[in-house]
């Protein structure tokens, strides 16, 4: 499919020429998508972003009846680290679930074998990220308001394999949390053996933006 034209006028307003929009990427195997999801954060850490420039009327016109993302993130919810601008996607092109300390539920696993199974995602990329707030208070286990603490069981096991260690401890968790989703879920297990999924985890750096796979 051809890249959508864009008119170019002077200052006069007549067209003097037409500049290509970026086309969409949709990769549909099971590498090709991780490896978009990872030249996505690539042109984001360069500051140099394409899917800004994507016809967001357009792309909601065209996803109203139906949608076909590539790939399915399981992210925290950190305000610093929104997931379609870190791996440069627009509308329709991730299925994203998030939750503080970006572990799996049995909701989040719900959500993510309808991206499998029903929407045909080719990777899932569990997404930790430096000075996560969730993996820290985890650590800490202080008296906390409401239901916060709830937060603190599903990363245990990767605390105590930190040896106190913040950062440690977020590889460590996007590491279970990917093996859990594979283990947990017969849809993604039998994704993944039958080499139609890839399920990856990474870590991003809140100052240069790049997501390391670990
Ligand atoms: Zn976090």
């Amino acid at each position: 499919m051809a890249g959508l034209a864009v008119a170019v006028v002077n200052h006069a307003g007549i067209p003097t020429a037409v500049a290509p929009r970026p086309t969409p990427v949709t990769p549909r195997s099971a590498e090709g998508a991780l490896e978009e999801l990872l030249a996505g954060n690539a042109r984001y850490v360069a500051n140099r972003p394409t899917s800004g420039q994507r016809d967001v009327r357009a792309l909601r016109s065209q996803t109203e009846d139906t949608q076909t993302p590539f790939a399915a993130v399981l992210g925290c919810a950190d305000s610093r680290v929104p997931v379609e601008l870190v791996f440069d996607q627009s509308i329709g092109q991730l299925f994203v679930t998030r939750v503080a300390g970006n572990f799996a539920t049995p909701e989040i696993i719900a959500s993510l074998e309808y991206g499998v199974a029903v929407l045909k995602v080719r990777t899932i990329l569990v997404l930790g990220h430096a000075h996560c707030g969730a993996v820290k208070a985890a650590m800490k286990t202080e008296s906390v308001p409401g239901q916060i603490s709830s937060l603190y069981a599903p990363l245990r096991q990767a605390v105590q394999q930190s040896g106190g260690d913040v950062e440690k401890a977020v590889m460590i968790n996007a590491r279970l949390q990917a093996d859990l989703l594979r283990t947990s879920s017969t849809v993604i297990h039998e994704a993944v053996a039958a080499r139609h999924l890839t399920v990856a985890a990474g870590v991003y750096d809140l100052v240069s933006g790049k997501v390391t796979i670990v």
